[in-house]
């Protein structure tokens, strides 16, 4: 019974993930950010991309091949012109990593069929972890007469010559936090108090071979974040391309430097969200690191190019004129939205200026459509 000189307390929005994490963490001790992430977005059953749909307007965020046709279409344009600087091979694997609800795929492929000996040399390999995503992917592609597979991770893609194309998928790759403290840098962890997940710091310091800025740079709580996982594809990604031969396309939101700064965030409903608030219910990202993943494919031995904004990759392969002849015969309504979509996807003030577009190529390919100053 409650006492009756208690105010009742607000029920908290538990999920069985919450739960789950709860009961481990006051049994073994807390975890990273990194593991928190990682669970919360892919737990096998509980996780935010395994249990439910979450992009669109239904959804808790939007992308920009969900906005406008045209993404898609302008990246189908790069891809060809791509593949022709690649020396047109007759067998390759046309790769897209965390493919969504395979929007994206298919604008490519509508205008993959200006030229048919793509198609015939394309062999589809979409990496996706979430069961829930493949079926969206499958209804939406599988009428194409491409042969078309899934991967868990990009590592299985087998081994051909490759054009990748990634959107938004590096943003939730998981992301360790580091804190400065009185002590020096900590490792930023997830902890319970009062039967609730909260934030702490661990209590060792982290390895000397972890690289973080020197401390007489940064202020008294200061955040570093690390993307090992992200880094790691990129470092894969370029790898591979140097010695199979191909290009790749990474377009995220994200920062050009590195530099300390918490960028980890919730949405849900299109709305902020509490990052350690009801695990699984809510999508979490963090900004990418052009950066890194830019070193990443230089230590590899690859070439990169970018990163530049979503805005002027987009207006550098020609948006304008793309949305003037998807407007000639349009009723006013329609003209507006096809306007409306291209202004969201390009302009600075919308995603055009905060997405960031990085290439990572085989070496001596010429320079990829859309990153050559115009
Ligand atoms: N590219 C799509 C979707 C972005 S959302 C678009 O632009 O609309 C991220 C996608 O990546 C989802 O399909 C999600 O299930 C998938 N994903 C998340 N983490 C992943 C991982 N580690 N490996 C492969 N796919 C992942």
């Amino acid at each position: 019974m409650s006492s009756p000189d208690k105010a009742p307390t607000e029920p908290r929005s538990t999920t069985p993930l919450e739960e789950r994490l709860i009961t481990l963490i006051e049994a073994n001790g807390a975890i990273s950010v990194e593991d928190y992430m990682a669970d919360a977005l892919l737990h096998p059953h509980e996780g935010y991309y395994t249990s439910r749909t979450p992009i669109g307007q239904k959804g808790d965020f939007t992308t920009s091949p969900e906005i406008s046709q045209i993404f898609g279409e302008l990246i189908g344009l790069w891809l060809l012109q791509s593949w022709e600087d690649m020396g047109a091979p007759e067998a390759f694997n046309l790769v897209e990593l965390g493919p969504g609800r395979g929007v994206l795929m298919a604008d490519i492929l509508r205008v993959a069929k200006l030229k048919p000996e793509f198609l015939k040399a394309a062999h589809i390999w979409l990496v996706e972890t979430s069961g829930r995503m493949r079926h969206e992917q499958r209804k939406r592609l599988q009428r194409i007469a491409v042969p078309l597979d899934w991967a868990d991770s990009y590592d299985e893609v087998p081994d051909a010559p490759m054009l990748v194309v990634g959107n938004e998928l590096f943003d939730c790759l998981p992301i360790r936090q580091f804190e400065m403290t009185d002590l020096g840098w900590r490792e930023r962890m997830v902890n319970v108090k009062d039967g609730a997940l909260t934030f702490s710091t661990a209590f060792a310091p982290p390895l000397a071979s972890v690289a973080l800025p020197t401390p007489d740079t940064v202020a008294i709580g200061d955040i570093y974040e690390l993307g090992a996982a992200g880094e790691n594809l990129a470092a894969c990604l370029a790898e591979r391309l140097k010695t199979l031969g191909g290009r790749a396309l990474i377009i995220d939101y994200g920062h050009l430097k590195s530099g300390v700064g918490e960028t980890l965030q919730a949405v849900k409903d299109h709305q902020p969200w509490p990052v350690l608030q009801s695990p699984g219910s809510a999508d979490i990202s963090a900004h990418v690191n052009f950066e890194r993943l830019q070193m990443a494919a230089f230590e590899a031995g690859a070439e990169a190019h970018g990163p530049v904004t979503q805005g002027s990759f987009l207006d550098r392969l020609g948006l304008a004129m793309r949305v003037a002849r998807l407007c000639a015969d349009k009723p006013q309504n329609v003209r507006e939205e096809i306007e409306a979509g291209a202004f969201r996807i390009a302009a600075t003030s919308q995603m055009g200026e905060i997405f960031k577009v990085l290439s990572i190529s085989a070496p001596g390919l010429p320079c990829p459509a859309g990153f050559s100053p115009l």
